[in-house]
């Protein structure tokens, strides 16, 4: 299905879904997991019509209290809407339940983010035009369509963007960039657009927003050198991180918004891989040279995933 604007993303406290919301000890129970998927939004809406079709089941649980093994089954579907610029198209998500531990997780495509009604490259492109391009917002506004996202949605995925970039997720992608280019000179300059936003704490954020950014294309370029046949073009840099972000055993997201009951308020740490994992066909993410000790754990950390996606594993394993 397909018509016209999306009305609304995902802002509300009904947003924050079920597998935001903490669980039995600060671990969510259902579990997003994003997957590739190469067509593009109109391909996948027209593809799916029945389940299993496009994504394979997941082999293991993606619980870290589970993970067991060929316990996933198909669980129905639940309809949500991608919206691109002024296009919307209502699609199917498959879910998943595990039979050991009776969890439901949800296999989400790599173009939209979880929680978010619009399409990641749209999302990618606003962010860039404020962040990167310096643009005001009557210039912002202006490259979109009337019919686009309002500006009150605009400028909330510019404060989530500042607060899970800037906050929750510069020290974690910094102390891994390390991990693959230990000489790497830190970017440490503010563009003069941002250090002349007033309020001090959204200065702030979006100045480290605006180095998880140039991190991210390093990141971006690092592996790429280890995998030249790397999924995903250099203008996809956000549908890379989706899939960095749970190799690090983080969820898949890069907006947080600040003002949500269940949003993490400490930056998130990246977990070593567990010990119980299988060490054959999984090659495990590269351990962090320096942790943080003494730092608040963000129990949003926990989430599983603790393996590189299949994309990024090649890359990992020719390192
Ligand atoms: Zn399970």
């Amino acid at each position: 299905m397909a018509g016209n604007r999306c009305r609304k993303d995902d802002t509300s406290r009904r947003g924050t879904c079920l597998a935001a919301r903490p669980r039995r000890g600060g671990v969510p129970n259902n579990v997003v997991i994003v997957l590739h998927f190469a067509g593009s939004v109109k391909d996948y809406a027209e593809a799916v019509p029945f389940l299993g079709h496009t994504f394979p089941i997941p082999a293991r649980c993606p619980h870290p209290d589970c993970q067991a093994t060929g316990s996933l089954i198909g669980w129905g579907i639940y309809l949500r809407w991608a919206c691109e610029t002024v296009t919307v198209h209502r699609i199917r998500v498959q879910r998943l339940r595990c039979k050991v531990c009776g969890r439901t997780h949800s296999l989400l495509p790599d173009f939209l983010h979880p929680f978010r009604h619009y399409v990641v490259s749209l999302l990618q492109r606003v962010v860039s035009l404020y962040l990167l391009g310096g643009l005001s917002w009557e210039h912002l506004l202006r490259q979109l369509p009337e019919s686009g996202p309002a500006r009150s949605t605009v400028r909330e995925w510019l404060d989530s963007f500042a607060y899970g970039a800037g906050e929750l997720l510069l020290d974690v992608l910094t102390q891994h960039l390390l991990t693959l280019e230990p000489l790497a000179d830190l970017p440490d300059t503010v563009p003069g657009h941002l250090r002349r936003v007033t309020n001090p704490v959204r200065r702030r954020r979006l100045a480290r927003a605006y180095r998880f950014w140039l991190l991210a294309e390093r990141l971006y370029a690092q592996v790429k050198v280890r995998q030249p046949r790397l999924h995903f073009a250099a203008d996809q840099l956000f549908t890379f991180l989706l899939h960095w972000l749970p190799s690090q055993g983080l969820p898949p997201r890069l907006f947080w918004s600040p003002v949500l009951p269940h949003t993490p308020t400490a930056p998130f740490q990246a977990r070593p891989p567990s010990p119980s994992r299988p060490s054959s066909n999984v090659a495990a993410p590269p351990r962090p040279r320096r942790r943080r000790r003494g730092a608040a754990t963000n129990t949003d950390s926990h989430y599983p995933g603790r393996r590189p996606s299949a994309i990024l594993r090649t890359a990992y394993n020719r390192r």
